[in-house]
């Protein structure tokens, strides 16, 4: 499999990186450091980011070869490579569009991957699409430059729920020690991540916790935001990040269910469990998707009756 990638890559001289929509730690650090590695084997290389940054990540090296939308005109690669999607749905429409028939490497750990491309390169059990592209650049014989150890580092430090999760595993932690000793500094990827929230965050934090309920014998956790909220906070949906897992610590609570508002009857949800639910198979009941202990889908309908629809869909 990996040989397959080595031929594909040997072969072109341009390649576009794409991961999904409202990117996290794992999508970007996986897409720049891939990017960063085929530069490193003297290839052409760009990333495509449908959404802009988050500020989480800005700290995060960034290859200064970043499209969006608006600069999908020309194609000419050679090879997409789409990284920690699920499915084509979620890199957008433009993207969609734009891809035709090109060859497509689909590399990914979702439980749910719809094997969608002409080389699909899946492992459901790996902590992170990092983990799994970090066995690929060693294939490809590529040094690891202090610019890839940082974003790589970081996806398997984020999708591991800073190494907490039950998906950390040895390599998980194996491949963060490599990378330290190739020049990440912990200390300052965790404040980069984690230190670095505007007020404006925890002002709707604040807002956000007044919606806290649970449910089911406390085994549940819910928590929404609305439209007016992020108004009134000036904020938008990377303030976000953090909140379900925040609901998780509560004591006895089994799975936190979070909502954002995305339009005026539709919902974000992002579920978190701690292995008692399939919550991968809750989300795709809704056309979502992700993993069994973190899923999330789009739901129909006014607030009310969302929660109500998720709440009696998770298994508890
Ligand atoms: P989130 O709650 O958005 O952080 O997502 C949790 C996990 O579920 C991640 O692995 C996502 O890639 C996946 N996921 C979230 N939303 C969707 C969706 N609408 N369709 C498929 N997978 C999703
Ligand atoms: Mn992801
Ligand atoms: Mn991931």
């Amino acid at each position: 499999m990996h040989q397959r990638v080595k031929d594909l890559v040997d072969r072109g001289d341009r390649f576009l990186i794409a991961t999904h929509i409202d990117p996290d730690g794992d999508a970007l650090g996986s897409a720049f450091s891939l990017c960063f590695a085929l530069n490193e084997l003297h290839k052409e290389a760009w990333v495509y980011l449908r959404d802009s940054v988050p500020y989480q990540y800005e700290f995060l090296p960034k290859p200064r070869t970043v499209l969006g939308p608006t600069d999908l005109t020309r194609n000419g690669f050679d090879a997409f490579f789409i990284l920690d999607c699920g499915d084509l749905r979620r890199i957008g429409d433009e993207l969609q569009r734009f891809r035709g028939n090109c060859f497509t490497v689909n590399i990914d750990h979702h439980d749910t991957n719809e094997a969608f491309g002409q080389l699909n390169i899946l492992d459901d059990r790996a902590s992170s699409t990092a983990e799994i592209l970090y066995g690929i650049l060693k294939a490809l014989d590529v040094p690891f430059t202090r610019e890839m150890a940082v974003n790589i580092y970081t996806a398997v430090f984020t999708d591991t729920g800073s190494l907490r999760y039950p998906n950390t595993n040895a390599l998980a932690f194996s491949i963060c020690q490599e990378m330290v000793q190739r020049g990440v500094v912990p200390s300052e990827v965790a404040s980069g991540i984690y230190e670095n929230h505007p007020k404006a965050r925890f002002d709707l934090l604040c807002l956000a916790l007044a919606t806290l309920r649970t449910h089911k014998n406390g085994r549940l956790a819910t928590m929404h935001v609305t439209k007016e909220m992020f108004d009134k906070t000036r904020t938008s949906k990377e303030h976000t990040e953090g909140f379900v897992e925040d609901l998780k610590e509560m004591r006895g609570v089994e799975v936190a269910l979070f909502v954002r508002q995305i339009g005026p009857t539709r919902f974000k949800a992002s579920m978190r469990g701690k292995g008692s639910v399939d919550l991968a198979a809750v989300a795709r009941s809704f056309g979502g998707g992700g993993h069994k202990n973190a899923a999330g889908c789009t739901v129909e309908g006014p607030l009310r009756q969302s929660l109500k629809t998720l709440i009696e869909a998770i298994p508890l």
